[in-house]
């Protein structure tokens, strides 16, 4: 539940920044339209798309598991700014708490011929959360099946909650940690001794499982003290 209240303020935070104050009224800072319900179905359209479902191609293909969890936290990045629409953090933790739900359908960890067959089952789940996605309405039951059904793939695809934890705040305090350092200004470095700082990132959160988000920042700010080359 508190990780769930960090994750939400911290897309909330990432959406003011990003989109200025008005962006729940649906409007950015530049005026340009959000529709987060849309971003919901282009981001589980990659989803699907890590499957080689396509019959004309890439017949003999399997899956992209990698791909396909890097796709569930961009949706999850979408599906909690369009609850933060409604609810403030606490709230929409709360509800996000209240509708976790796990899936009668489980990806394979490996891929096989027998997988290829029953490939309309295995994307149910994600193919249901486009459906809901692309319904027009916002009530309160919605946007709890909405997200019954977001937590029903993160269980299909085996994620686990620490895991989606993991890779969001990951992915959020890199984004932080550029902002912060130059990017925008073309000042930042993303070679650390060598290696991308996403690579650097992802050995901290690996080697430090139970990390916060101030923790990883601190750790990031740590390992960019020692990168050569900058002024
Ligand atoms: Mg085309
Ligand atoms: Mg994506």
């Amino acid at each position: 539940m508190k990780k769930l209240e960090e994750m939400f303020r911290l897309q909330q935070r990432l959406n003011d920044e990003t989109n200025g104050v008005k962006w729940r009224e649906g409007v950015t800072k530049h005026g340009k339209i959000i529709n987060w319900k849309r971003c919901i179905v282009m981001e589980t359209a990659e989803l699907i798309d890590s499957f080689s479902w396509k019959h004309w191609k890439n017949i003999a293909g399997g899956i992209d598991f990698e791909n396909i969890k890097i796709e569930m936290v961009d949706i999850w990045h979408f599906v909690m700014s369009y609850i933060l629409r409604f609810h403030v953090p606490q709230e929409a933790a709360k509800l996000a708490y209240a509708t976790m739900k796990v899936s009668a359908v489980k990806l394979p960890t490996s891929w096989s011929e027998a997988d290829n067959a029953r490939i309309e089952t295995l994307l149910e789940p994600f193919e249901d959360l486009m459906a809901l996605a692309l319904i027009k309405t916002d009530d309160v039951a919605y946007r709890e099946e909405l997200l019954e059904q977001f937590w029903e793939c993160v269980d299909a695809v085996g994620l686990g909650f620490d895991e989606l934890y993991r890779l969001y705040i990951g992915k959020n305090a890199l984004n932080q940690f550029r902002q912060m350092h130059g990017y925008k200004e073309g000042t930042y470095l993303k070679v650390w001794n060598g290696r991308e700082d996403n690579v650097v990132m992802q050995e901290i959160l690996a080697e430090r499982p139970d990390i916060t988000y101030d923790g990883l920042m601190d750790a990031l700010e740590a390992a960019y003290a020692t990168v050569s080359g900058k002024e």
